[in-house]
């Protein structure tokens, strides 16, 4: 039994009818071509077709914007236990520590593939560099062009994948839903503007969708971090997990009207400051480590801060640090405060928090298989278990490396295992109403969309209380009522219909968890509860 129930509503969020549509047939479908989707399809045998589905362009996914870098223990000094039990120590009691364990010792292997896939590391002295992050002990993360890893981890795997003939990569392409028969994953409903609605039959599906940023207003996310692969599953059947767990970055570039551009922790790594608007440093108040204390506790402490003082953001300084470091390390990071004619070196820097980093998602075991027969996930839209309640910084480029070859190695070999079979299941939109009865959508969706964003940060942001959230649940349902009856014909509808599913989701899981507990923050129970060290399960 789920601890809690969501009624996702209809199964299916368009009418299709399977005499009315393009088929197409395949092997494995992977849905999602950042770090996981693309690892997982380097694994599929030769022999077997794949098609895997973007809905931007292939170089659009959260993967491509990670800045830091990837931890693993690469240095002799350091040890795969100390790099386990600083991952648990973030968790806080919710790491499930034999997928700690595989994971780190599974991490340098992972970093020397990308070598060989032809991802160039920052270097010192020969060696990869490695800097330190916010809750490591150590320096482990390696980097590549100082500050945009995931660009260049991105482009060594687009090229990889590319290469592969039996890869077919439709970019561009929504999918709207998860097809399931008798239970089973069969494939997918996707959309794209030249076949529009297509049904992709698979033996095996992988889905490798990301995360969930974009259903906050500030975010570091990505246009297409919609949470549509947490939605898409959930109406398929899926069991998630641990949907109250959102990681908020603590430094996120804060200037009105501007994108909001990450600055990563590896910036505190090299030792720069937080002052309040009062120019007082004021991390060291707050936690034994300063300015490199957890994720959740430096968002925190800005939040207070912010409050305190009464001003809209903290700044990070780095003018006690030697210029030239600061160009080599954070060349993009100097880049792009330079647009607001800021000098990273010299003046400090306007930051606040924002929403980074999805904990919750699919529940999956060690070998990615979800609660969904012929479904396997890895990536962001899963809770494999790595980060617990709050992960510890560049632990997730890894995750989607280690689950990602482990989806790939799965799904090639069940569907090798399989004999083709090209018949389409009578699968049909159950659950609309006649025609007659939806209404098409006429709606604004950028004043719903903004007003969906707002509230979620202001009542299921970084601090929570009961009152707030019942607030946010009873808005959320209301939106619901007037907007799933409806059906949508563009992404941004179908988008939106996710976000609002994934909200009630996220609001939901928050209500229940009546403690505070790693990024989990409730202001009327700042007390973790030790009888609520536990997952929470989420189904319909
Ligand atoms: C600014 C920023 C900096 C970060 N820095 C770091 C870091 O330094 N180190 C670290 O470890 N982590 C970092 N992270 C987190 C990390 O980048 C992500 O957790 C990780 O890349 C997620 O990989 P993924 O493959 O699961 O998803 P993504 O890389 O987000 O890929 C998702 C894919 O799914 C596709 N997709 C989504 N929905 C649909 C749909 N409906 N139909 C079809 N396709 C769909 C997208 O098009 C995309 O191809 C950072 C994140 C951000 C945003």
């Amino acid at each position: 039994m789920p601890d809690i129930q969501v009624n996702p509503g209809q199964r299916y969020l368009v009418r299709f009818s399977p005499k009315r549509v393009p088929h197409m047939f395949t092997d494995v479908l992977i849905i999602g071509g950042g770090i996981a989707g693309t690892r997982a399809a380097m694994e599929i045998a030769p022999s077997l077709s794949v098609i895997m589905v973007t809905k931007d362009k292939l170089t659009q996914s959260n993967s491509t914007y990670a800045q830091g870098g990837i931890a693993a223990v690469l240095d002799p000094l350091d040890d795969v236990e100390i790099h386990a039990a600083d991952t648990i120590s973030a968790g806080k009691g919710l790491c499930d520590e034999d997928i700690v364990n595989m994971v780190v010792r599974e991490a340098p292997d992972r970093i020397r593939e990308l070598i060989q896939y032809g991802a160039e590391f920052d270097k010192e002295d020969g060696e990869i560099a490695l800097t330190r992050e916010g809750g490591h002990t150590h320096r482990r993360v390696a980097h590549a062009l100082g500050d945009a890893t995931g660009r260049e981890i991105m482009r060594a795997m687009i090229e990889a994948v590319t290469d592969r003939e039996s890869c077919e990569t439709w970019e561009k392409t929504f999918t709207i839903d998860l097809l399931t028969h008798e239970g089973r994953c069969v494939g997918a409903l996707v959309w794209n503007e030249q076949h529009g609605k297509t049904i992709v039959w698979a033996k095996q599906v992988i889905l490798a969708t990301g995360g969930a940023g974009r259903l906050f207003r500030e975010t570091t996310n990505p246009e297409i971090a919609t949470a549509d692969g947490h939605a898409i599953a959930y109406r398929a059947g899926a069991v998630l997990r641990d949907m109250e767990f959102m990681q908020f970055h603590p430094t996120v570039l804060y200037i009105a009207g501007s994108a909001r551009h990450l600055i990563t922790e590896a910036v505190r790594g090299e030792d720069a400051f937080l002052l309040n608007s009062t120019g007082h440093r004021f991390m060291p108040d707050y936690h034994e480590l300063g300015e490199l204390g957890p994720r959740d506790i430096v968002s925190q402490a800005i939040t207070e801060e912010m409050e305190k003082t009464q001003h809209p953001c903290v700044y990070l300084d780095l003018t006690h640090l030697d210029e030239a470091l600061v160009t080599e390390r954070f060349p993009n990071i100097r880049e792009v405060c330079a647009r607001f004619g800021l000098d990273l070196a010299r003046d400090r820097i306007p930051v606040r928090p924002g929403a980074h980093y999805m904990i919750g998602g699919l529940a999956v075991t060690k070998d990615t298989v979800t609660s969904i027969d012929g479904l396997l996930a890895a990536g962001e839209v899963t809770a494999s278990g790595l980060h617990g309640a709050n992960r510890l910084g560049s632990n997730s480029l890894l995750e989607g490396l280690v689950f990602g070859r482990r989806a790939g190695l799965l799904a090639s070999e069940k569907a090798g295992a399989m004999p083709d079979s090209f018949s389409a299941i009578p699968i049909h939109d159950d659950g609309w109403f006649p025609p007659e009865q939806t209404t098409v959508a006429e709606l604004d969706l950028n004043d719903l969309g903004n007003s969906l964003s707002s509230m979620m940060w202001r009542s299921v942001g970084i601090r929570r209380k009961a009152e707030a959230l019942d607030q946010a649940v009873r808005q959320l349902e209301f939106w619901n009522r007037f907007v799933s009856q409806r059906e949508f014909h563009t992404t941004e509808g179908w988008e939106f219909q996710n976000k609002l599913l994934v909200a009630r989701l996220m609001a939901a899981a928050a209500q229940s968890r009546t403690e505070s507990r790693g990024v989990h923050s409730r202001t009327d129970f700042p007390q973790a509860d030790p009888t609520q060290a536990r997952h929470t399960t989420i189904s319909s």
